[in-house]
């Protein structure tokens, strides 16, 4: 199985899930996560016309971006947990940072952004799942950090990120996902958050119908990780 049938297949299946909860399938964008996966996986989704990618790692992201700079209209997402002393490696690459956790991150990360005078996308990652988690903030700390976000000059806030705990059961992540949904429109709704990043491979289609519109998918597009 290759990887321009993985994509056609997600998107399929993405297109699916938006028409069967009422919703237009171009407000749902596939973010397909490539960690640990070689640069030659990546070139070959670009070629099927995938543009958005997710990766974990500072120095993974700072390595492909390098290798990739030829593809002038990639869009970097970093969606792994960050550290303030990395934020020097991300802010080049990223056109999105969807785990901004904290206001001092926050912070961090317009500092850079601002040395490199480029504008970064920012999601409040958001532990709606409890304590069994150790990134993201709680539920109560999202508007403080929305706020933050919105008042640093290089940081545009874009939405809210959540990785819900793991669950085999997909009605149980589905609690999650409305939550956060839910978290948005007590903190300000769609007009200040653009976008809920959630759902992967295995629960992508109860993320859309819980309203993501950003789905990261890995194992789906790219296969097994190495
Ligand atoms: C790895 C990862 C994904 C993709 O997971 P799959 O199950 O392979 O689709 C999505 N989001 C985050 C934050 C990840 O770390």
């Amino acid at each position: 199985m290759d990887v321009a049938t993985n994509l056609a297949r997600a998107r399929q299946r993405i297109a699916a899930a938006a028409v069967r909860s009422g919703r237009d399938p171009s407000d749902v964008r596939l973010v397909a996560v490539s960690k640990t996966h070689p640069i030659e996986a990546i070139r070959e989704a670009y070629e099927a016309g995938q543009r958005d990618f997710g990766e974990n790692y500072a120095q993974e992201l700072n390595d492909k971006a390098a290798a990739l700079a030829d593809l002038a209209d990639l869009r970097w997402h970093f969606i792994g947990h960050l550290q303030r002393n990395k934020a020097r490696m991300v802010v080049p690459h990223a056109a999105m940072v969807e785990t901004v956790d904290s206001v001092r991150l926050a912070e961090e990360l317009d500092h850079q952004a601002r040395r490199l005078g480029r504008a970064l996308g920012c999601l409040v990652q958001v532990n709606v799942g409890g304590e069994e988690q150790k990134s993201g903030c709680t539920p109560g700390e999202a508007g403080e950090i929305a706020g933050a976000v919105e008042s640093l000059e290089w940081l545009k806030l874009a939405g809210l990120m959540t990785i819900p705990p793991f669950d085999l059961d997909p009605e149980e992540t589905r609690k999650h996902f409305r939550a956060l949904a839910a978290l948005r429109e007590r903190l300000g709704g769609v007009t200040r958050f653009a976008h809920l990043s959630m759902g992967m491979s295995q629960d992508f289609e109860a993320a859309i119908e819980e309203g993501a519109t950003l789905v990261r998918v890995g194992t789906a597009v790219f296969g097994d990780r190495v």
